[in-house]
């Protein structure tokens, strides 16, 4: 049987459905749109895909992502912000989750997951030292564990817990009523508000 669709938009409707929430029926939806779009349009996307990479990196201080020649990123150099409180989160997503509750002033500390034994990732996987590090050069009153109501995410909680068992800060967890076992990058901006602002010592 012939292919009806040509190999390079194949290869490009393939290269869509990896992509995380979008079916092979988005994908193909996609590619005709570009493919009849103006021609700047697939250019646009094209050199944005390239560049993405080369121009993005992590944040020295936070460990969240931000362009090359913005570092630290531009929460942590904001004025008006107070290194004093961090929040911990476990993906740089649930930075912009917090940010649009606008209730946080604070500095944020990104682990790049959560301890999971299951699939094999241990505190040395995460930037858990890069956060002891931190504490331990610069005055902090509060950190806030804002990790996933999920088993993997209280496990990462209690271990930074333990990690500063004796040291001179206060740590809060959010407030229940986020719905567990979800991801806080999901949760709707009300129910992260309240969370936020319902947080208790841990
Ligand atoms: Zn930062």
């Amino acid at each position: 049987m012939m292919n009806a669709v040509p190999e390079p938009l194949e290869r490009l409707i393939e290269a869509f459905s990896r992509l995380p929430g979008i079916g092979p029926k988005t994908a193909s939806r996609l590619t005709y749109y570009l493919l009849r779009a103006p021609e700047f349009e697939s250019k646009e996307l094209a050199r944005a895909l390239g560049e993405m990479r080369e121009a993005t990196t992590l944040c020295a201080q936070c460990y969240s992502f931000t362009s090359i020649d913005h570092n630290p990123c531009p929460i942590c150099s904001a004025e008006g912000r107070s290194a004093r409180s961090i929040c911990v989160v476990e993906e740089p997503l649930d930075v912009l989750a917090i940010e649009k509750t606008g209730l946080f002033k604070g500095h944020y500390h990104v682990l790049h997951g959560a301890i999971s034994p299951v699939e094999g990732v241990s505190p040395d996987d995460l930037r858990v030292a890069e956060l002891l590090t931190r504490l331990e050069m610069n005055e902090v009153d509060e950190l806030i564990l804002a990790t996933n109501p999920t088993l993997e995410g209280e496990a990462t909680a209690m271990y930074i817990k333990q990690k500063l068992e004796g040291k001179q800060v206060r740590i809060t967890r959010l407030a229940r009523g986020l719905p567990s076992g979800g991801d806080l990058e999901y949760a709707d901006s009300s129910t992260l508000s309240q969370a936020m602002e319902g947080r208790s010592e841990y």
